[in-house]
């Protein structure tokens, strides 16, 4: 339903008439309430919305699925993990299909149900995998604080937690200007924008409603106009200057940044996450010796150019043949938060 909000930011992008910009949304959740609230049909056509690799299952390279499986199958753990990662493509298959084959695979709704089901089954093993940016990273710190504090040995953590700050600078030039993330600002607040703006990088914290996109994108339209980097708030009912001081002292606590290889992107230095030496006995590389994996994605998936916003999914020519949401070739269409899998579902 069109509200007075929607109505004024509506006339306000459609009266835009500079030149040609791309916004990048960088959150898989503002790509499906774009899609779903029919958004792009409403911009002018100079306007144009690229997806961004803001969804963390997207972003997990298959090296990583290759170590959880490593694990499951040769030091036979235990793996409980969030239910999209089950059915991310490995260079040869998926935790699913490892899981039809007797590996003992298990999804949780958290990092701390994951605790518990270690804590009632000291015989087992068992290893989290912890991917995700700020906005769960402090629930696998959570957790493996408490399994320290209560000497809980059998647990562990499979890390590729990432950061979004180290990651816009590399985004630069495919966008310009960015509808920050809602969830992630929650946790960091607004002072990582604040810095991107010496590096000319600009955007705008959006909410997660119609009224609040739109809105979000009126005011970048209106802010591009000056030619001036800039950063707008425009999800002031959730995110704050300071954003939750708790979860990130708890992160600074618990892990350090380090590399991190996303896939389809390559190594961002700084942008990843790993678990401080005092926490080593919870580290699952370190606890299990698992060996250097690089994955090998299928050379066919387009997901890198679809993350950086150089094409559009259906440009893939796996797109909707062989990959889909029911057997996925790439990261991209596993999640639903998955930009080939917003094109796929909304049939675009
Ligand atoms: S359609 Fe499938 S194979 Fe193609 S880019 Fe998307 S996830 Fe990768």
């Amino acid at each position: 339903m069109e509200t007075e909000t929607s109505r004024a930011a509506l006339d306000l992008i459609r009266g835009y008439e500079g030149r040609p910009v791309r916004i990048m949304e960088v959150c898989g959740t503002h790509t499906h309430a774009i899609f779903k609230y029919g958004i792009r049909k409403v911009l002018p056509e100079q306007v144009r919305l690229i997806s961004g690799p803001g969804c963390p299952v997207c972003v997990t390279e298959t090296g990583f699925i290759d170590e959880a499986l490593w694990l499951a199958q040769e030091r036979k753990v235990t793996i409980t993990t969030f239910g999209d990662l089950i059915r991310v493509p490995g260079s040869e298959r998926n935790l699913r299909e490892a899981r039809a084959d007797g590996a003992d695979v298990r999804t949780v709704y958290s990092p701390l149900d994951a605790l518990t089901y270690a804590r009632e089954h000291p015989e087992k093993e068992v290893v989290f995998l912890s991917v995700g940016f700020e906005t769960t990273v402090p629930g696998s710190c959570l957790a493996v604080k408490k399994a320290k504090e209560e000497g809980v040995g059998n647990f562990a953590l499979l890390t590729a937690n990432k950061t979004m700050d180290q990651a816009y600078p590399v985004l630069k030039d495919s966008a310009d200007a960015f509808l920050y993330p809602g969830h992630v600002s929650a946790i960091t607040g607004m002072g990582i924008y604040r810095k991107l703006l010496d590096q000319g990088i600009s955007g705008a914290v959006c909410g997660f409603t119609p009224d609040e996109i739109l809105t979000a994108l009126a005011v970048i339209l209106k802010r591009l106009k000056s030619g001036q980097p800039f950063t707008e708030n425009c999800y002031p009912r959730v995110v704050t200057e300071e954003g939750t001081p708790i979860g990130r002292s708890l992160i600074r606590e618990i892990m350090e940044p380090c590399g991190a290889i996303w896939r389809g992107i390559g190594n961002i230095p700084a942008s990843g996450l790993k678990l401080r030496s005092d926490y080593t006995a919870f580290d699952a590389r370190k606890k299990y010796d698992v060996p250097d994996l690089s994955g090998r994605p299928n050379p066919a998936c387009r997901c890198g150019d679809v993350l950086m916003g150089r094409i559009k999914p259906p440009a893939c020519p796996l797109f909707g043949k062989v990959c889909t949401p029911e057997q996925p070739v790439g990261a991209c269409m596993v999640s639903s938060e998955g930009t080939c899998s917003a094109y796929y579902q909304y049939n675009l």
